[in-house]
């Protein structure tokens, strides 16, 4: 299979592969290089990416956005108010987490925010397939820096219910950098290359400080501003024309979804178009009880709307900087992606704050996709990829806790600190008679979604035998945080320290004749004695119910399949009742009687009549068997006409060798 990467965006999703010796940013079915990150209901099936856009409006309450920042989201939480500023689904509670309640299939039907995103990289692998014609499984899927344990297992959840497998959940921006890194031949060999990377997307901005060598990146810090992008900006937009439409049309769009979305679309183009202009107007046509809207914006404005965001813009750097241990001025550079750092006043205010000119160097909307799908193919066993190492830093600590037995004197140990640095395994000694157990937490929660829990895994530590004497022994825990940034034991086991005879090395010169007696030591060797059994809870879904969703999502995946060829069916006997018609008065009029070509014509009247009527709706199985009946007749006529063409053109052909 082919290794794939994907930027899931709030808005838009890019898909890389690592193909033909490079990466390759693929195109969906309609010749997008990115597809909406929606996921829409109908009364006969779901619509997802382009399909679901180009519904949106006529379906608003069931059309889900936001998917990255619903998945793994605290029901009730702080974020969850954020998110339902810009949903028209009611977001329910599912399990404690944010899901949504639509209408499918005719049902008001419910779902989890993590079957909402495995039914959006079901489409992504459907698309990459085609693309690339042939199986996709693996896949390494771009996440924020900011993203919680919880919402990092949600996603690689939704990867496997749809059918894939997520071998490695990245940061973006560390994603982007290794792109950089990997591309860049002009690294150097010793003193490092310090980097920025500032993504500004539709609902997050991240900057990274990455440090580079040639084949090597370190993320040296990452800061976040959680709820800052371009959605933010078409939401100022919109609250003032909703004013400005309230002062001036007397319509209070905010009573009125449809149209709200309809303005907020308006808003976003108003906003691009700002970017290259400074004035621009919006206008439109009946946008709630027939009234016609139009007003324009110039640029100034625009800024001064968004003039509390632009004043946050410094906040993550100082901290990454920070973090980092350095400042602007030490930084080599400043790379930026992101749609919305397309904005003037935004660029204006990065370079004002960095105090440098900025670097465009990256492909702005597809810097996270090609880095994600290159750290694919450096997971694949099959692919042979230019080396690379990276390493990222962790934005939040996580403690492993213990309950203490009889003199031991500490319970818990802060294993991976924020700022350290990861994938990275330590190994920790507890002295044990019996089967124990261990839990994971994150040491504050500082810094992290509002309303994550603490909790990361628990193990249950199995098959602890004291030693011979009685004593505890010594259990090693292998504690790992994993290139996805999860946080696992990797191996446990009982150690004893054994005695050994060792010879001591004697150089000193043999005599004649004489034999040397060979001397030994005593020496106390550490070695592994019993494997011990790990039992892990963790933050994802339990088997069970990953499995009902697997096979309910594979089931939702069939039906919406049979819907799309019953379509395709009624849409052939439809053509081919057109392209019969058409046929028959011309080149195949002269191989048909006067007496078939009235049959098929009342055929082909009939059939017409019972596609707009009684036929509107069928069956797959209803549509093929229509268009055989009508082929019954048209095939022989067109039978007949084939022949012809062919004995003329044997003719030719005889007539040229003779
Ligand atoms: P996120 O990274 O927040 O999850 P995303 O990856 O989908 O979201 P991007 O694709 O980086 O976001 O950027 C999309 C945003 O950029 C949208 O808000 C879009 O309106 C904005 N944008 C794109 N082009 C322009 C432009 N020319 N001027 C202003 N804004 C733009
Ligand atoms: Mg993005």
């Amino acid at each position: 299979s082919v290794p794939f990467g994907l930027d899931f965006g709030n808005s838009t999703s890019v898909i890389g592969v690592a193909r033909n010796r490079g990466i390759d940013v693929i195109v969906n079915e309609v010749s997008n290089r990115s597809t909406p990150s929606l996921v829409a209901f109908g009364n006969k099936n779901r619509f997802i990416g382009e399909t679901a856009k180009s519904q949106e409006i006529s379906n608003i309450k069931n059309t889900v956005g936001s998917l990255k920042r619903i998945i793994g989201t605290a029901f009730g939480s702080a974020e969850m108010e954020v998110e339902k500023k810009f949903a028209n689904t009611p977001l329910i509670n599912v399990d404690g987490q944010v899901g949504v309640k639509v209408k499918y299939l005719g049902e008001q039907t419910e779902f989890s925010a993590t079957q909402l995103v495995a039914m959006y990289l079901n489409k992504i692998k459907s698309t990459t397939m085609t693309e690339v014609k042939g199986n996709v499984s693996d896949i390494v899927i771009a996440v924020p820096a900011w993203y919680s344990d919880v919402q990092r297992r949600a996603m690689a959840d939704a990867a496997v219910i749809a059918g894939l497998n997520p071998v490695r959940i990245v940061n973006d921006t560390t994603a982007a950098a290794v792109g950089y890194g990997v591309f860049k031949t002009d690294l150097p060999e010793d003193k490092p290359k310090v980097v920025a990377f500032v993504d500004v997307g539709h609902s997050t901005y991240t900057v990274s400080i990455g440090s580079f060598k040639k084949g090597e990146l370190k993320i040296l810090g990452t800061a976040t501003d959680k709820n800052f992008g371009g959605r933010d900006f078409d939401y100022a937009i919109t609250e003032h024309f909703a004013n400005i439409f309230n002062d001036k049309y007397k319509i209070d769009i905010r009573t009125n979804a449809k149209a709200y979305s309809r303005v907020l679309a308006a808003a976003e183009k108003l906003k691009k178009v700002l970017s290259a202009n400074t004035v621009a107007p919006i206008n439109i046509e009946s946008v709630m009880e027939d009234v016609d809207v139009s007003s324009s914006m110039k640029r100034e404005e625009l800024e001064e709307y968004v003039q509390p965001l632009l004043n946050r813009l410094h906040v993550p750097i100082e901290a990454a900087l920070k973090s980092a241990g350095i400042t602007a001025a030490e930084l080599d550079t400043v790379e930026v992606i992101g749609g919305s750092s397309r904005i003037p006043s935004i660029k204006d205010k990065l370079a004002e704050i960095f105090d440098k000119p900025l670097s465009f160097t990256l492909n702005q909307d597809e810097a996270i996709a090609r880095g994600a799908a290159f750290i694919c193919a450096i997971h694949s066993p099959t692919l042979r990829v230019r080396p690379f190492k990276f390493e990222d830093i962790n934005l939040h600590s996580v403690t492993y806790k213990w309950d203490a037995i009889a003199d031991e004197d500490i319970s818990e140990l802060e294993v991976f600190p924020k700022n350290g640095f990861f994938p990275s395994t330590k190994i920790i000694t507890l002295f044990r008679s019996e089967d124990f157990e261990l839990e994971a937490q994150y040491t504050t929660l500082e810094g992290l979604p509002e309303g994550t829990k603490s909790f990361v895994g628990r193990w249950a530590v199995k098959g602890v035998k004291p030693l011979d004497n009685g004593e505890p022994i010594a259990c090693k825990l292998k504690l790992r945080n994993d290139p996805s940034g999860f946080y696992t034991i990797e191996e446990a086991y009982t150690s004893e320290e054994v005695e050994f005879q060792e010879p001591i090395e004697d150089n000193s010169e043999t005599k004649e004749g004489e034999e040397k007696e060979i001397q030994y030591r005593t020496v106390k060797k550490w070695v592994k004695r019993d494997d011990l059994t790990l039992v892990n809870t963790h933050n994802g879904l339990e088997e069970s119910i990953l499995t009902s969703y697997t096979e309910k999502e594979a089931q939702m995946t069939v039906e919406d399949k049979l819907v799309k060829d019953t379509e395709d069916r009624k849409n052939a006997l439809e053509e081919y009742i057109y392209e019969i018609r058409a046929k028959i008065e011309e080149e195949y009029s002269s191989f048909a009687s006067e007496a078939e070509k009235e049959r098929l014509s009342t055929m082909l009247m009939n059939a017409e009549d019972w596609l707009y009527d009684a036929g509107e709706d069928a069956s797959k199985a209803q549509y093929i068997a229509k268009t055989e009946e009508l082929q019954s007749l048209g095939n022989l006529i067109r039978g007949r006409y084939l022949s012809k063409v062919e004995e003329e053109r044997q003719a030719k052909l005889a007539k040229h060798e003779a």
